[in-house]
């Protein structure tokens, strides 16, 4: 028999289309009843017939049914009191005043941050941030990656960026790739490239705000951020300190019974940061005479765990020695693959 707190748990994955956090966080779920095999949901929306009822139904009795085989699940929408509108309005409006300002002039317009995110470290996090910064960028966008994984700082190098950025009057100016896109890394600014950083918690969260208030990014469709690996508190200092869009979770199959993926994915669900999806890196290797694909590590879990989070499986990578090459001699954005640029299109749908 399952319980009422395994229903409301299930029913945290169902986002709210357009405020992007979970009907859960924003009190919308107003009853739950189970008998038997019978569950009824009663979600109360800020407005009544709200187009997106029939969504916000759907992925509530896919996520309730997820729960057992044999769940029959009702969904009865109602609309908010003007009491408990005016009450989630103010909730709202307390989180977004915690978020940075917008600075540099208040002229950045950034449309979607992503924070590319993993279990742990070593499994291509930073070459993955990389390469989708360039992809998006190859359609057209206007991109800019903020390198965050501030003790391990590897973006300027994967784009053979070597400048040290320079104060304009609108604040700090980034410098571009080749292809153009906007770079910004503590390693931009140490004296020497493998100087390294030592810093804690409240250091890592002022230059992260920094990144994000000083620099003058201009209008960019996507900034792209580089977390540190796994789910430390710099990781966790940093999705806190910027207005994350939506999270990349990028996976290994080595990564161990999958549960580092799991903290990670959690830990984006407890920011109620939407997770875009998740992508499945050095899953196997191709014969370079026959084309075989080897699956050296096993086959990984990560389409099982895109599925347990409701999110989407963006694709495979290969381990691919062409791609290592590419990165240590800073041309990332030369290198292309017909399975990354699929993984960059549903990126590219997820943020528009
Ligand atoms: P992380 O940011 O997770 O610590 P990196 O992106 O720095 O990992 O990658 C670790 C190393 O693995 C780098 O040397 C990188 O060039 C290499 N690498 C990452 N992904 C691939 C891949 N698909 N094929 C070959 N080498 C890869």
């Amino acid at each position: 028999m399952i319980t009422k707190e395994q229903v409301i748990d299930a029913l945290r994955k169902v986002m709210d289309p357009e405020i992007h956090r979970d009907i859960v966080d924003l009190e919308m779920v107003r009853d739950v009843q189970i008998s038997d095999q019978k569950v009824k949901v009663t979600i109360a929306l800020t407005v009544p017939n709200c187009p997106l009822q029939d969504s916000i139904a759907q992925d509530a009795t896919q996520a309730v049914e997820a729960l057992g085989d044999d769940l029959s699940v009702e969904i009865t929408m109602t609309a908010m009191t003007p009491e408990e509108k005016k009450h989630l309005m103010e909730k709202l409006r307390g989180a977004q005043q915690k978020q940075p300002e917008p600075l540099a002039g208040q002229m950045n317009k950034v449309k979607a941050v992503i924070a590319v995110m993993s279990g742990k470290g070593g499994v291509g996090k930073s070459t993955t941030a990389a390469l989708l910064a360039a992809g998006l960028r190859s359609k057209g966008m206007r991109v800019g990656v903020l390198d965050a994984d501030i003790t391990g700082p590897s973006i300027p190098k994967l784009f053979g960026v070597h400048e040290t950025p320079i104060g304009g009057a609108l604040g700090i100016i980034p410098p571009q790739s080749n292809e153009g896109v906007k770079i910004m890394s503590i390693n931009l600014m140490l004296p020497e490239e493998d100087d390294a950083v030592i810093w804690r918690g409240p250091l890592i969260s002022s230059a992260i705000q920094q990144f994000w208030n000083d620099v003058f990014w201009g209008d960019l469709d996507a900034l792209v951020v580089d977390l540190p690996p796994g789910t430390s508190d710099a990781a966790l200092t940093v999705l806190q300190s910027l207005p994350v869009s939506g999270c990349v979770i990028v996976t290994s199959p080595q990564d161990l019974a999958d549960m580092v993926v799991r903290k990670a994915a959690k830990m984006a669900e407890h920011l109620n940061i939407p997770i875009i999806g998740i992508i499945e890196n050095m899953s196997y290797a191709v014969c370079p005479h026959c084309g075989e694909h080897f699956e050296i590590f096993g086959k990984g879990e990560s389409e099982k765990m895109a599925q347990t989070f409701n999110t989407q499986f963006l694709g495979r990578m290969p381990i691919d020695s062409a791609l290592t090459q590419a990165c240590d001699t800073g041309k990332v954005e030369n290198y292309t693959n017909p399975d990354f640029d699929a993984v960059v299109a549903k990126v590219q749908a997820a943020i528009q």
